[in-house]
């Protein structure tokens, strides 16, 4: 492959995704991507693969030429038929021999002229996109930014994007180089690691200066045997020798259970629905009764008074299940700051519940 010319751009974008892929402020369960491009062809994470631990080899490699054929071409009106096509030219798109595949988000990613591309959810921005008065929020602290109001993933995010982007361009005459994407997360863009960077750093910091308050997530006193009980119950409701985490802080304990998704990754690892439980509450039933009105086991259970748990068939299930509810827990703190949380719309958590494509990333991350 023709990485050779560019080794020293691929090093630095793989040392670019593990320094973020590692920060829990930036990056959580394998989310996130990352991409460098030439004139000709894109390097863009795989699906599946994680940031933290990325390396120059892995990155998926596409002929640009190809995917930006994709804008124009004429797709199936019907969604489903429209998502299989796009996903067969994306994969058409690789450069011979590749066989891994690139990240859903790839598009985006071709979309920015600028050489290096951070895309992130961190809670904090999330805090941002996941609120209220989120959009005008976004236009007072940061006015280069573009807003993209939350839609279904894939092509008509895509387009909706480059439409956005491409106004943006005739009406400054600048590229964009920060997209807030509602109920998502964010693109960083820059021509090198180092304006990368400073860009991430300057959104964050802004972000932590005008909160009012950060959220309280450290653990508090529990009751231990009441903690192990429920735990042991819910591993055998939940499967043989299913795992079962733990955890209870401030904010867990003032969190309203039905706060429906904020973004697609919550709905990916935490579920779509999660199971409220009070102390005295029959357990077994409540259980059960989830898992028929919602045709799948709860991932996560919130006890009243007592805390969080989280169910998984691995332990590193269970904990990514943990983390990434915890980081929703995070979000609605944040975005009190921005006239309060505001969920994804009920139709687009159906699309996510029942994305191949998202599934297919969470698979093969938690397989890892
Ligand atoms: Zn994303």
């Amino acid at each position: 492959m023709a990485n050779v010319n560019y080794e020293v751009q691929l090093k630095a974008l793989a040392a670019m995704s593990n320094r973020y892929g590692a920060d829990s402020e930036y990056v959580l369960a394998g989310g996130g991507n990352t991409s460098f491009k030439s004139t000709d062809r894109l390097w863009v994470k795989g699906s599946g693969t994680a940031l933290a631990t990325i390396k120059p080899e892995d990155f998926v490699v596409l002929e640009r030429a190809l995917l930006d054929k994709m804008w124009t071409k004429a797709y199936p009106e019907s969604e489903a038929e429209r998502e299989s096509a796009v996903l067969a030219d994306m994969m058409a798109a690789r450069v011979e021999g590749e066989t891994r595949r690139p990240s859903v988000e790839t598009l985006l990613h071709n979309l920015f002229p600028q050489q290096f591309i951070l895309h992130v959810h961190p809670a904090i921005v999330n805090g941002l996109t996941c609120s209220a008065e989120g959009e005008a929020a976004m236009a007072r602290l940061f006015p280069e930014a573009v807003w993209v109001p939350a839609c279904k993933p894939g092509y008509i995010l895509a387009i909706d994007c480059k439409q956005r982007m491409d106004v943006y361009k005739a009406e400054t005459g600048k590229d964009c180089t920060l997209l807030f994407l509602e109920n998502h997360g964010i693109f960083f863009a820059g021509d090198s690691v180092e304006e990368l960077d400073v860009l991430a750093a300057q959104v964050m910091n802004t972000l932590k200066s005008t909160v009012k308050r950060h959220p309280m997530i450290d653990e508090i006193e529990y009751d231990r045997e009441k903690v192990v009980k429920i735990a042991a119950e819910l591993s055998v409701l939940y499967g043989n020798g299913a795992a079962v985490k733990f955890t209870v802080n401030p904010e867990i304990l003032a969190y309203d259970p039905a706060t429906k998704s904020l973004s697609p990754d919550h709905i990916v690892y935490a579920k779509a629905k999660q199971l409220a439980l009070t102390e005295e509450a029959n357990i077994k039933g409540a259980f059960d009764a989830f898992e028929v009105e919602n045709g799948y086991k709860p991932k996560i259970v919130f006890v009243k008074d007592m805390g969080m748990f989280a169910c998984g068939m691995t332990a590193k299930e269970a904990e990514t299940a943990l983390v990434v509810m915890q980081d929703a827990i995070k979000v609605v703190a944040y975005a009190e700051s921005f006239g309060g949380v505001s969920p994804m719309p009920e139709f687009l958590i159906d699309f996510i519940v029942n994305w191949e494509v998202e599934s297919y990333r969470s698979k093969v991350s938690l397989s890892k």
